[in-house]
């Protein structure tokens, strides 16, 4: 369950066909042929082995990204598309070989309207690069994935990504009014809106946002903006465990608190991020993260409101950030953990489950129980405002790997007895295809084959991702 058993790859001659009809289609700039010169695009941010595909289209506009679906429809080759290739859960990776669609040539910012508070982005934008491009505007959008410095927004709309921010500003699906999609049939759609409102026919780009590039390659996105909160202040507050920090949590809710984010690290957390030379109170078992934003006297009050939230929940210390460099050290801290946790062992998975807000300390419980049951080492960080936690399986032998295994499902198992969810952000992909029944019925994952099925009938749209492994018939 931790990797992919390799699938059956796409048959030389139906793949000689198409990378025929690729180089008729596509110049040299465009086109990469071969498993060697293809090898970059086969693997992502996942444990999942990678696999080269047989050709790369490098699209540059819409126009190539229908061709290169055309050319997979023709020749009935699969084809997947590919953002910068962070995904967490094995998504772009081309599991039957084929070929990978990269939509990261397609890069404008189109257009920020101030009026209407709406900018129209191609999906290759790096999200970093929009946010900054928003907010020199004195503009803001929510969604911020840790890894936005190199994520691209087509992959954010196929995973629905969300970040630290999501307790206040939600995810991706929330900051989208309309999507312009190519499907494998050579529909060119529009879907959805650019207005504040509208509710004509079903809501298909909400469908089409998380779902992990298998019905429709994105071209185009329109996206909702604010104006940019004048005032943000970060705040961190120490506990001498992490059911102390969970407790907090839920007192912080309680309250009516809304700060924008509220992060969690655990005491194996904290270690790797003293490893990495941030000094942090050598009491501290557990930290929250938070921070607030409005205009300066409400975030002020906030502040102030949610350091006494967390001093009578039992802080052992309270610190406010003083200025936009230490702001910016600690979310560097922050957004280093993912890499960070990596370095402490040879091999490692991170989940990112959810649980109801108030069942944080059972999960965290149960994450030790499982830990001491499997002798694998867990620790635990994430986004606890929103109940979804990254809990990270690490381990140094591949020997170990069956008792990885069993830590995982009973991870999988004990979320879902505590009502939660298996992915608040990263998807299914090929990671989790295979737990997907322990959280949804087969009538909900039947209708869902029959959904992808028309729009794809052939199962050639990025395959073998979301739905747990069948013997025949298409993905
Ligand atoms: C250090 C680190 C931190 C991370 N932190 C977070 C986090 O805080 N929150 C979070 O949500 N995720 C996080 N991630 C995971 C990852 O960055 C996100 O899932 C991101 O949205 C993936 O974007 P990408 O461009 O890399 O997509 P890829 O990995 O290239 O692809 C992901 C999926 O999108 C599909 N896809 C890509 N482009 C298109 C398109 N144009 N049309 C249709 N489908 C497409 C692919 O087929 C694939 O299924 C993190 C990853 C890393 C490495």
């Amino acid at each position: 369950v931790l990797r992919h058993r390799p699938y059956e790859r796409t048959p030389k001659a139906a793949m000689d066909r198409a990378a025929a009809a690729l180089g008729r289609a596509f110049g040299p700039s465009k086109l990469l042929v071969g498993v060697e010169a293809c090898a970059a695009f086969g693997g992502d941010e996942s444990l999942q082995p990678d696999v080269p595909p047989d050709a790369v289209v490098l699209a540059e506009d819409e126009d190539d990204v229908a061709r290169a679906l055309a050319v997979a429809a023709e020749g009935e080759v699969p084809i997947t598309p590919r953002g910068a290739g962070t995904g967490k859960t094995g998504g772009a990776i081309p599991v039957a070989g084929g070929i990978v669609l990269a939509t990261t040539g397609l890069r404008s910012i189109v257009e920020i309207d101030r009026e209407e508070l709406v900018a129209v982005v191609e999906p290759g934008v790096v999200l970093a690069d929009f946010q900054a491009a928003v907010e020199a505007e004195g503009l803001f959008y929510g969604p911020d994935p840790n890894s936005l410095a190199t994520c691209a927004i087509g992959g954010n709309l196929a995973e629905n990504a969300g970040g630290p921010r999501a307790f206040k500003y939600g995810v991706t699906r929330d900051w989208v009014r309309g999507l312009e999609v190519v499907t494998i049939g050579g529909a060119r759609l529009s879907t959805g809106r650019r207005t504040a409102k509208g509710v004509t026919g079903y809501d298909v780009t909400a469908l089409l946002v998380g779902s992990e590039g298998t019905l429709a390659v994105t071209t185009r996105a329109t996206l909702r903006l604010v104006a940019k909160p004048p005032a943000v202040a970060t705040l961190l507050a120490l506990f001498d465990d992490v059911r102390g920090a969970g407790r907090a949590v839920s007192a912080i809710i309680a309250a009516g608190l809304v700060p924008r984010c509220l992060e969690l690290f655990d005491a194996p957390t904290l270690a790797a991020v003293r490893a990495k030379g941030v000094a942090v109170d050598a009491r501290a078992g557990a930290m929250l993260l938070l921070e607030v934003d409005g205009d300066p006297v409400g975030c002020e009050l906030a502040m102030e409101r949610t350091g006494a939230v967390c001093a009578d929940a039992g802080a052992i210390d309270v610190l406010a950030a003083q200025d936009a460099a230490q702001r910016d050290r600690l979310w560097d801290a922050r957004r280093m953990l993912s890499h960070a946790t990596r370095a402490m062992a040879r091999f490692k998975v991170s989940e990112d489950v959810v649980v109801p807000r108030a069942k944080i300390p059972d999960l965290l419980a149960d994450v030790d129980r499982i830990a001491e049951a499997t002798r694998v080492r867990m620790l635990t960080y994430g986004h606890a405002g929103d109940g979804n936690l990254h809990v990270n399986l690490l381990w140094d032998d591949a020997d170990d790997e069956p008792r990885v295994a069993d830590a995982l499902e009973r991870l999988f198992r004990a979320v879902i007895a505590l009502r939660g969810t298996l992915s608040g952000e990263h998807g299914i992909g090929l990671a989790k295809a295979e737990f997907l029944p322990l959280e949804q019925s087969d009538e909900l994952i039947d209708l869902q084959r029959r959904l992808k099925a028309v729009f794809d009938p052939k199962g050639l749209l990025n395959p073998h991702k979301i739905f747990p492994r069948r013997t025949h018939g298409p993905c």
